[in-house]
């Protein structure tokens, strides 16, 4: 039985993903994307790992915690540099007033994302939510560099089989041509993968 990414043990929750690799570049003042498709990779997740991220991510403030420490701290050393330097110092009043903003831009949009992702998962009938807070366990785990590009996945499920490359490349951020390619490669290997899976992958497999 396949290994689950977060902890190791047995994983029944397994999903096949195609790679993307995005290169940022800079050209002249702009900077650039440069994407190419790596492999299929398969990957899988314990029904406790999916379960306690499910769990999560629906009470909001346990899943987005760590990010409002963080944006909170930045508010935080705004406040303490706008209290000392503020109408003293130009540059050091500026920079106070930019991590206030920053920071108050981070806490607000991290509960936002935070709400809208539940409430996604609260709508999902049946194992959805929990197939889909797997899949958040994986992006979470799996590699996320190769060289110098960051990589990111396409899970083939019946869900993105059924989108369109346009779909799909406003959903995973692609560039048009990647977008076409990636369609045509998840429904080809996606139909070679289900000879081999009878469509298993993206949910659990009977045990
Ligand atoms: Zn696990």
């Amino acid at each position: 039985m396949e290994k689950c990414i977060a902890c190791g043990k047995d994983a029944k929750i397994t999903f096949r993903a195609l790679e993307v690799q995005t290169l940022h570049v800079r050209d002249l003042d702009r900077e650039k994307r440069v994407q190419a498709l790596g492999d299929f990779h398969d990957f899988a997740v314990c029904r406790e790992c999916a379960q306690t991220k499910l769990d999560r991510e629906l009470s909001v403030f346990r899943e987005i915690l760590g990010s409002l420490i963080r944006f909170g701290l930045v508010l935080a050393a705004g406040i303490v540099l706008l209290a000392v330097f503020f109408m003293r110092d130009r540059v050091f009043t500026m920079l106070g007033l930019a991590a206030v903003v920053c920071g108050l831009i981070g806490v607000i949009s991290k509960t936002a994302e935070g709400r809208e992702r539940s409430r996604q998962l609260k709508a999902m009938k049946g194992d959805k939510a929990l197939l889909s807070a797997a899949w958040d366990v994986v992006k979470l785990h799996a590699p996320k560099k190769y060289q110098d590009s960051d990589l990111t996945y396409i899970p083939v499920t019946p869900d993105t089989r059924r989108m369109k490359n346009g779909d799909i490349m406003i959903e995973y951020k692609l560039l048009p041509e990647i977008a076409i390619k990636a369609y045509e490669m998840i429904h080809q290997k996606g139909s070679d993968n289900q000879k081999r899976s009878d469509d298993q992958k993206g949910s659990e497999k009977e045990a």
